[in-house]
């Protein structure tokens, strides 16, 4: 607390919100990077919202690379803290044990392992019998076998965030407890101070890590953190034959359950799959210390699954039964960065039951954002600028997050769906598309259309790893879009406009791409940071000598927003405005498929009045639309930009006119075998803010000699000639009836990993497996080096032969798209 010696801050560089233990862990990390004039305010006292009660389970590995590296960076940090504050942390590194009952739930820890091995972390695969000997007091004889990760550990939640907050303190930082933030004041867009019951603090740069707090200091300043709390419990038994300090996490997901040792006991919780929101009616301010009821009902399921996992705890005794509060978002990953449209403000919060493990890492990077501007890592997975403002709705979060903490434990089928809080967003052709069939899965709220299933067949999507109910379906949808025409509703896509006298100097200093097109083309362009590192990927039309449609991924509409808006000088006469709800968006895919848009009534489409990367206005029926000829199938195509009032009748005139040619109804199962078939990368999961353009293949679209600056342009000229080290290339596996790729596998040479897939397929005019995957080497990696040596997929344990090339496999050329 401030002290007579130590009047309250009047003024601070920064001023963090919340002494969790993300809170603390940003406090210790802005010193050590030199903003030592910090001050962190916490409403009661360190550690006092959700961090004291935590489990401490620290667990690295992630479905993403990024997350499992943020995490080891956090087992390293708790391992040295105490030697650098003289504060215990209770770290121990006593390794974890996951369990699987099930085939499906083994195959999934194989696929794990060798993704854990390409990232370095040290992994091993176990008989149950010798899980068994490790954890002797768990049942085996029904398990399919274990995965052992000797570097994770446990630790005291409350101890590290003291350890942390002393670190912070030891470089200046100020740390008051008692003190609640009543508001944050924006004048212009800009932080200008934090308002406490004790007074303002003007400053620079704010960031609020005030856990399940967070989303309602947000809303005030209109910044959506959407986090809602459910009730999370855990039990912790007497002493226990067999529980030593030394006993490995165990973690049983099929049974959502894990155990720690704790006092010569267990702790035992989990993530059952239907949870109990809590806060409805808003969080309390005095919400210090404090725990929720208890609700054996609720913990049944986990009872249930502990029991038959560790029969001894029927006669354990059980000393507390902990029901506290924790915040979980839409998708189960944390949100971290700058809040979309302000300056100055940060986010940190939403930690999903893995704030403990994620803190230090988390701490570091948001340090980094608030610093130098950007994080050392591609934190897309969980940058806040993910989130529209339909994701803070209050009822459809809590009814996501009913669904959201199960996921922790459930299988994560690389097809599987999240099924509540849906339907919110639907394309006006929903109907037409469910009465053809569609199956839906959804993007950023938005219901799409994964495959038609045909007539009396099941609508299920199918889970697996294998061919699923989609896969018969997707393989005709595919097919026609390579050899007829195929019709796929991509209205999701999200649609910026950009407008104004500077429009294109914007957007030349922003582009890698020369953005200085006549009227009538479009472009397609990254976006780089000054790192050089691919921010996003835009294909933007240049609809008027001072208008653009900028059109990028579904859900990257805040994001680029807040990118390009950031990037505009106070000065700039420009406005961009997101028009994504004003076009509904079809492509049609083939080589029909120009006869079919003739025939629904547009007239100039040729190849010499419409060539590839052209627009044109045209008629589609009643309707005036868009016609762009760009595909991402890599066929003859084009897409469609239909004002939202006029897409049932543009819709109809195109499927009457493709009933002569054929045409077919298809969706995203095959859309995305066709741009993986065809090399086409999407960002977010190909590339992303770590990856140059030179290294993603993606140096056609760089034009360094366009007579002016852009972000990135000197990193990119400095590493022009330089050999690529790290390369992503196009793989094609002829196994027809092999097994399937999903992205996650790692490539193999020698039988040493030296890459791993992002996006995989099954071709299906290929016939086999198709994949695009990154590859890392000592020397520069040329198609000479892919050639020398043979390379193999590790699909879940099977070893499939495989070759990579760094152009695409289907038609290298690109002549299809231009015919
Ligand atoms: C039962 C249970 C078990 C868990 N087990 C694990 C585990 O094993 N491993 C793991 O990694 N994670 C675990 N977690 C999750 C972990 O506890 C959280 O993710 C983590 O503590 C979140 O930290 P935080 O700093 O974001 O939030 P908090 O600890 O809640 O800190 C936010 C702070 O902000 C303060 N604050 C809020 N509003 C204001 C305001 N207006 N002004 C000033 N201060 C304010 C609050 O008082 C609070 O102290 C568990 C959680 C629960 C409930």
């Amino acid at each position: 607390m401030a002290t007579a010696e130590q009047p309250f801050p009047t003024q601070a560089r920064a001023v963090i919100i919340g002494g969790g233990i993300v809170g603390c862990s940003l406090a210790y990390h802005l010193t050590r990077m030199g903003w030592t004039d910090v001050v962190l305010l916490e409403q009661g006292r360190l550690s006092s919202g959700t961090t004291w009660h935590a489990a401490g389970l620290v667990g690295q590995l992630r479905s993403q690379r990024s997350l499992t590296r943020l995490i080891r960076y956090s087992t390293e940090l708790y391992a040295r803290l105490e030697a650098e504050t003289g504060l215990a942390t209770g770290w121990r590194r006593c390794g974890s044990i996951s369990v699987a009952r099930t085939p499906e739930r083994m195959t999934l820890l194989r696929r794990q392992i060798a993704s854990a091995r390409a990232q370095g972390v040290d992994i091993e695969e176990m008989a149950p019998r010798e899980a068994g000997k490790r954890w002797p007091l768990m049942r085996t004889d029904d398990l399919c076998g274990a995965v052992w990760i000797p570097g994770d550990g446990k630790a005291n939640p409350a101890d590290i965030t003291q350890a942390l907050a002393r670190g912070a303190r030891m470089k200046g930082a100020r740390i008051v407890e008692k003190t609640r933030v009543t508001g944050i004041r924006i004048e212009g867009g800009v932080v200008k101070a934090v308002d406490t019951d004790r007074g303002a603090i003007l400053c620079e740069a704010a960031a609020i890590c005030a856990g399940q707090w967070s989303r309602e200091l947000g809303r005030r300043v209109g910044v959506t953190i959407p986090l809602h709390s459910a009730e999370h419990m855990y039990i912790v038994t007497g002493r226990m034959e067999g529980a030593h300090p030394d006993l490995p996490v165990l973690r049983d997901p099929d049974g959502y359950v894990y155990f720690k040792e704790e006092v010569g006991g267990l702790v035992m919780g989990g993530f059952e799959p239907d949870a109990k929101p809590w806060g409805m009616a808003g969080i309390p301010d005095d919400f210090e210390f404090q725990l929720l009821p208890d609700d054996w009902d609720q913990f049944e399921p986990l009872m249930r699954g502990a029991l038959q996992r560790v029969p001894a705890l029927e006669h354990a005794e059980i000393k507390t039964f902990l029901n506290g509060p924790e915040s979980f978002t839409p998708d189960a990953n944390f949100i971290l960065g700058p809040a979309p449209g302000l300056r100055g403000l940060f986010v940190g919060a939403g930690f999903n039951s893995m704030g403990i493990a994620s803190a230090g890492g988390a701490g570091r990077h948001l340090a980094e954002w608030m610093v130098e501007g950007e994080p050392s890592a591609d934190l897309w997975a969980v940058d806040i600028r993910r989130f529209a403002p339909f994701n803070g709705n209050r009822r459809w979060l809590h009814d996501r997050v009913k669904e959201t903490l199960g996921l922790h434990y459930a299988m994560p089928w690389p097809n599987r769906e999240l099924d509540s809080a849906r339907p919110a967003r639907r394309s006006p052709l929903h109907d037409r598309l469910a009465a053809r069939g569609a199956v839906f899965g959804s993007k950023m709220g938005w219901e799409r259309a994964l495959f038609f299933a045909p007539e009396g067949a099941s609508c299920e999507v199918g889970y697996g790893f294998g061919r699923g109910a989609w896969f018969g379906p997707a393989a005709e949808e595919h097919r026609a879009a390579r050899e007829g025409v195929a019709l796929f509703d991509v209205t999701s896509f999200a649609k910026l406009l950009l407008q104004g006298p500077d429009a294109e100097a914007v957007l030349q200093r922003l582009c890698a791409a020369d953005m200085a097109v006549p009227v009538g083309r479009s472009v397609y362009t990254p976006l780089l940071n000054a790192r050089g590192g691919i921010e996003s990927d835009l294909t933007v039309a240049r609809i008027g000598a001072e208008e653009f449609l900028i059109l990028t991924g579904t859900a990257q509409a805040t994001r680029d927003a807040d990118w390009i808006r950031r990037a505009m000088s106070g000065d700039a006469r420009a406005v961009l405005t997101d028009v994504t709800s004003a076009w509904s968006v079809l492509a049609l895919s083939g080589p029909r498929s120009r006869d079919v848009l003739q025939h629904a009534g547009a007239e100039g489409i040729g190849n010499a009045e419409l060539p590839f990367g052209g627009f044109r206005m045209v008629d589609v029926g009643y309707a005036s639309a868009l016609a762009c000829r760009r595909s991402y199938t890599g066929e003859l195509g084009f897409e469609i930009y239909i004002p939202t009032e006029f897409a049932l009748s543009a819709h109809d005139a195109l499927v009457e006119a493709g009933s002569a040619f054929g045409l077919r109804h298809a969706g995203y199962a095959a859309l995305d075998s066709l741009r993986v078939e065809k090399g086409y990368r999407a960002w977010g999961r190909d590339i992303g803010p770590d990856d140059t353009p030179w290294e993603a293949g993606l140096g056609f679209a760089v034009a360094l000699d366009k007579g002016c600056d852009f972000t990135g342009r000197a990193a990119l000229a400095a590493t022009r000639d330089a050999p690529l080290r790290r390369r992503l290339v196009s793989l094609f596996a002829e196994a027809p009836n092999g097994p399937l790729a999903w992205g996650g596998e790692s490539l193999l040479r020698d039988g040493a990993p030296v890459g791993d897939v992002t996006s995989a397929a099954f071709g299906h005019t290929l016939g086999g497996i198709v994949a695009l995957a990154w590859v890392r080497a000592e020397e520069a990696i040329d198609q000479a080096w892919l050639d020398a040596r043979p390379l193999r997929l590790d699909i879940g344990g099977d070893s499939v032969p495989v070759r990579a090339s760094l152009r695409p496999f289907h038609d290298p050329k690109g002549l299809r798209m231009r015919a």
